[in-house]
């Protein structure tokens, strides 16, 4: 079967083997200092341009705002985002670049090298017109949740429209690679591994336990069943959390803990300051206490066992077929929304993470070896400050309710088109949700009625930019872009706000109007969930509060240092695709971060 010229080759590779076993594994020698000097050298050096990583890590920490390693960085410690800031590469100024920035089509831009716009997760949650329903970026009612309650409708990466790069490692090595994703949050795990990963796992609030779904087999691992009967989230019912140092440092860098805009709802059963006691409320372990544990710090402590656990069961790193582990903390992100970017809760949970970090960094040190991986170290979005506390330190901005805008809408389009044969009430088209009726706005898009414009004789454009102009009627409202326009590209890529918009419009999934705020303000919406808390701050914005994130990669490859060179977190996966020699995922449009590479990556190549 195989070629006279193949098996010469082969026969001239074991002759080489026989008389200079040094090139067997070449990765396996001492450095430098080996035994037999030059040659020893340039051996190491040749098996380094062929020898591909064996892990790459990708830690995601939700929220994290770039100006955090600044405002925080001299308290970490040397052996987690420390270690990440001093051995790493490090772009100061990374951004998103499309809106809204939120956690799905953040989360599904790193390992992709792809915005919303080709990755097609445009937001958390759309409206869906072909069903008339709204869906979540990972709903997938075709399978079953593992784990979660009876008969749960799963999740899946199903609606992400473009590979991975854990997707192309596995693609190119017949499924050798293993891909695993892991977050408190569904869409957190799912979406930078990708529609061919071997897991994603995340936390239920329903149970306690780390679930999956049917996407990816019909049972769990027996090491996941194993972690679940342990239940370990249990053990942190009644923890206290207090802050990890004195609070006057907390006090020099996040200001006063008990401050009048941590508005918590009485869902949570909590004060707006330390020490926070992690009941929910509850008289035990149970859905409230759950969903207690999601907003502190203990959460992310149980991702790190959980991916320790996935990194010693799995094998991950263990051979030269690079793995794969995305591990994206939640808490901080839930933290930030409950108290905002400047108060002593979202600076504890930033220390904290820090020797999370160095724990779990630590563990792969132990079992891979860090000079075997790649570790990438970035956040799906920043977030603003909390309207009433950015107006007391005379920043513009203020809090707009969803609803409200919705009215104003729906009065101006009757003002405009209603007559006695045709009330024009319609107009905004309606969707389902949970058996309610929800009118179309939403992440700051609104969804026309179609038909009914049709009925009624109107045109979709021209109603497009008349529901536009009634919300330039908010003094909050800086500008509004129609389907028409980025339809047909009538915005210049050189407007960055505009820019951002494009990247975050996909067609069968966005709405027909998209609404942009002035710094600092705010679009709320009440939550799905009424138990679940309301936002005292938020994200979504195109400005740099929002967009602005730590893009930081360390690997024997990378050259440790600060780079201001433009960066954005879809040059992730075209850098590592560089770096592993697998196809550039499908839509991947990052660049490489060429600027960073140490001489060795810059050698002979394939
Ligand atoms: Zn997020």
């Amino acid at each position: 079967m195989k070629s006279p010229r193949i098996r010469n080759l082969a026969l001239l590779v074991s002759l080489v083997l026989f008389f200079f076993p040094l090139a067997i594994s070449p990765a396996q020698q001492p450095g430098p200092s080996g035994r037999s000097g030059v040659r020893t050298e340039r051996v190491a050096r040749s098996a380094a341009t062929v020898q591909r990583p064996r892990l790459v890590l990708l830690i995601v920490v939700d929220q994290f705002r770039y100006d955090y390693l600044t405002r925080f960085g001299d308290l970490f410690g040397s052996r987690g985002i420390g270690r990440l800031m001093r051995e790493g590469a490090s772009w100061t100024d990374a951004n998103f670049d499309h809106v809204p920035t939120f956690t799905a089509p953040g989360h599904a831009v790193f390992m992709t090298g792809a915005w919303p716009s080709q990755t097609g997760i445009v937001a958390n949650d759309w409206y869906e017109r072909d069903t008339g329903k709204k869906v979540k970026s990972v709903t997938d009612d075709s399978t079953r949740m593992l784990a979660g309650k009876q008969d749960e409708l799963g999740y899946s990466p199903r609606r992400l429209l473009c590979s991975t790069v854990g997707d192309e490692l596995r693609l190119a090595d017949g499924d050798r690679s293993k891909v695993i994703g892991i977050s408190s949050k569904n869409r957190s795990a799912i979406l930078p591994a990708g529609r061919r990963a071997n897991a994603a796992y995340w936390f239920s609030t329903d149970n306690g336990n780390m679930i999956s779904s049917t996407y990816y087999f019909n049972k769990l691992p027996d090491w996941v069943v194993r972690f679940n009967n342990r239940h370990t989230a249990d053990g942190w019912f009644g923890t206290r959390w207090d802050r990890l140092l004195p609070e006057p440092e907390y006090l020099k860098r996040a200001g006063k803990d008990d401050v009048p805009w941590e508005n918590l709802d009485k869902s949570s059963n909590d004060t707006n300051f330390f020490p926070h006691v992690i009941t929910g409320g509850a008289t035990g372990a149970s859905r409230l206490f759950y969903k207690a544990l999601d907003y502190t710090p203990f959460s992310n402590d149980l991702l790190v066992s959980f991916a320790e656990e996935a990194i010693a069961n799995e094998r991950l790193g263990a051979d030269d077929d690079t793995d794969l582990l995305s591990v994206s903390f939640s808490a901080n992100d839930y933290v930030g929304h409950r108290f905002g970017p400047y108060s002593q809760e979202e600076m504890d949970m930033t220390l904290r993470v820090d020797q999370q970090i160095a724990t779990l960094l630590d563990f792969v040190d132990s079992h891979v070896g860090l000079r075997n991986t790649i570790v990438i170290f970035t956040a799906d979005h920043g977030a603003s400050p909390v309207p009433e506390q950015a107006a007391l330190m005379n920043l513009p901005g203020r809090r707009y309710q969803q609803a409200d805008l919705l009215q104003l809408v729906e009065d101006g389009l009757k003002a405009r088109y209603g007559r006695k044969d045709r009330p024009a009430t319609d107009y905004i088209q309606t969707f389902s949700n949970r058996g309610e009726t929800e009118q179309g706005l939403l992440n700051s898009n609104f969804y026309l009625n179609r038909a009914a414009l049709k009925r009624d004789g109107i045109d979709l454009d021209e109603c497009e930019r008349a529901v536009g102009e009634i919300t330039m009627q908010v003094p909050g409202v800086a500008r509004y872009f129609t389907r028409a326009q980025l339809e047909n590209k009538a915005v210049s890529p050189s407007d960055p706000v505009a820019r951002r918009v494009l990247h975050g419009f996909y067609s069968q999934r966005s709405g027909d109007v998209i609404v942009v705020f002035e710094p600092f303000s705010i679009l709320f919406d009440l939550p799905d969930d009424p138990t679940d808390p309301h936002s005292t701050a938020t994200h979504g914005s195109p400005y740099s509060y929002d967009t602005h994130v730590p893009l930081i990669i360390m690997g024997r490859d990378f050259a440790a240092g600060s780079y201001a060179q433009e960066a954005t977190p879809a040059d992730i996966a075209t850098t590592l695709a560089h770096e592993l020699r697998v196809q550039a995922p499908s839509c991947a449009v990052g660049r490489v971060l060429a600027e960073a590479f140490t001489n060795t990556n810059r050698s002979v190549r394939p």
